[in-house]
């Protein structure tokens, strides 16, 4: 019977006995093994009850196990949700409650708290530890290594992906099987990926950009991945000579021009770096190509909608901007206020519409309501505009835009020259209440290493060369910026930590 996204990801390799992962220990997985690994996991879920349509919530470490539980899931028609491995149990208890997942896959050593949790939210409880270990397991290992596939349809549901809550509660988008795999079919075509792809993935499968970008695309052309548990720069340093292309949050690319170790000649023979789920810095776009020429390719996405847009493979990958809709995808920048589209170069918020746009957010009508409008366009809560070549640029989140005396502000502008001043590493702009403008600019500068930056000429140049109602009010200097698991600056965080300052 027909499933969608599984025959079209992972059934078309039953009896394939190429590689599919390479593990840190050097061992191997082919597909073939994956399928059965997969297939005797769908037996086990199956039999402790669940049904079609039914979620399964796993908190679990990176392993192969884990992404054989998200095949299963697939398989056997059930809905996917998979969670932040730095989720708290009062955090998770929100997901359980709000997903009514009937099933949560955790890490042994939690079980102890997530038991009683899970008990009186009626869910049942299995264990999956970073090794492959746990009861899910145990379950699985007498079952048969064939399942028969459920048959799902392109509008069923494939998962529940919850975003990330940088600007709020994370809200639990649905996706369907269309959703997933149209925007895999877009993205290996546009990326050209194919069955010699060898892809470094030392991004978390808890995320869109490492389960459902990357993991999606290499099973779809049939390649191998690397597949790391998670980001250290010796195992990637070690691994990229076997690797083709390679796709990061920016932190990635960061930490690895800072390591020494980190030539053009180690990465001579690589196809493709690919970036995304925060901005790029267009200093480190530059940085990356001095030190290894290749231009990083840098792509805009979100959880509600994969990806939307993308640099060109061919063409000018362009520093600072992420380049052009997808095709299928359509993209406006609208007036917040009359939703009407603006002319090019002006700024405006994203909206897009496309088989990739999710189908609301799970038993959130209201804000379902607000983002998604009935012709299909989905309001993406980010600020852009399209310059004179029509390449897309961000320029922040809707929720982060600074409003003083009745003056829009944009953080990012001032961002962009905070961050060329002499010692700054990085900057972040925020607003924060003020008695008389009601907002005002707040700046946090990071230093590069050793380094102190005069504050006192950084606000002279802000006062150079930006409008009187930008220039921030104060500046502060922090070690780090507050970053989420998946290297997102968190300015809610830096607004209530700094809510008092002019208060
Ligand atoms: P929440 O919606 O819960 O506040 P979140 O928006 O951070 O969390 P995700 O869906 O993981 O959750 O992230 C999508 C967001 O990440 C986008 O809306 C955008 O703000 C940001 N983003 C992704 N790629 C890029 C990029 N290349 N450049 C700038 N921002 C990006
Ligand atoms: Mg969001």
């Amino acid at each position: 019977m027909a499933n969608t996204l599984y025959d079209n990801l992972f059934g078309k390799h039953a009896g394939n006995t190429a590689t599919f992962l390479h593990l840190p220990s050097g061992g191997t997985i082919s597909y073939a093994a994956f399928l059965g690994t997969a297939a005797r996991i769908a037996n086990a879920v199956t039999a402790m009850g669940l049904q079609p349509g039914d979620r399964v919530a796993a908190q679990v470490a990176k392993s192969p196990e884990a992404l054989a539980l998200y095949a299963a899931c697939v398989q056997a028609g059930l809905i996917f949700l998979p969670l932040n491995t730095a989720y708290t149990v009062d955090e998770l208890s929100y997901f359980i409650e709000n997903s009514g997942a009937r099933l949560i896959v955790c890490d042994g050593a939690k079980t102890g708290e997530i038991a009683p949790m899970a008990e009186g939210l009626s869910a049942r409880v299995a264990t999956l530890n970073a090794d492959g270990s746990g009861s899910l397991m145990e379950q699985a290992a007498d079952q048969p290594e064939t399942f028969e596939t459920v048959a799902r349809d392109k509008d069923d549901l494939a998962a529940f992906l919850y975003t990330s809550g940088t600007t709020g509660r994370s809200k639990g988008a649905m996706l369907t099987h269309e959703n997933l795999l149209s925007n895999t079919q877009v993205l290996v075509d546009h990326w050209r990926f194919t069955g010699e792809d060898v892809l470094l993935h030392a991004l978390p499968i808890f995320h869109t950009h490492g389960l459902f970008v990357a993991t999606n695309i290499i099973l779809s052309v049939g390649g191998e991945m690397i597949f790391l548990p998670k980001f250290d720069a010796d195992e990637v340093i070690a691994w990229l000579p076997k690797a083709t292309s390679m796709m990061g949050v920016p932190t990635f690319y960061t930490r690895l021009l800072d390591d020494e170790r980190f030539t053009g000649d180690l990465v001579r023979h690589m196809r493709l770096f690919i970036s995304g789920s925060a901005p790029l810095l267009a200093e480190t776009h530059v940085q990356f190509e001095e030190r290894t020429g290749h231009r990083i390719l840098e792509r805009y996405g979100m959880t509600e909608t994969n990806m939307n847009t993308s640099n060109p493979y061919d063409g000018e990958r362009r520093a600072g901007t992420v380049g052009f809709a997808l095709p299928g995808v359509e993209l406006k920048i609208t007036d917040p206020e009359t939703g009407e589209t603006l002319p090019d170069g002006e700024i405006g918020q994203i909206e897009v519409r496309g088989p990739n746009v999710f189908k609301g957010y799970w038993q959130m009508p209201e804000k379902t309501a607000a983002e998604l409008r009935e012709d299909g366009f989905f309001i993406t809560g980010d600020l852009g505009k399209i310059d004179e070549d029509g390449y897309i640029h961000i320029v922040g989140r809707n929720k982060d835009l600074i409003i003083s005396g009745g003056y829009n502000i944009y953080p990012k502008e001032i961002e962009l020259l905070l961050d060329e001043q002499p010692g700054v590493l990085e900057s972040a702009v925020v607003g924060v209440p003020h008695p008389d403008f009601g907002e005002t600019v707040l700046g946090v500068i990071v230093p590069e290493k050793n380094e102190q930056p005069d504050l006192d000429a950084i606000m002279e140049a802000a006062k150079k060369s930006l409008a009187r109602f930008k220039h921030p009010r104060k500046l502060v200097v922090m070690d780090a910026l507050p970053r989420n698991t998946m290297g997102k600056v968190q300015k809610n965080v830096l607004r209530e930590d700094f809510k008092e300052m002019f208060a």
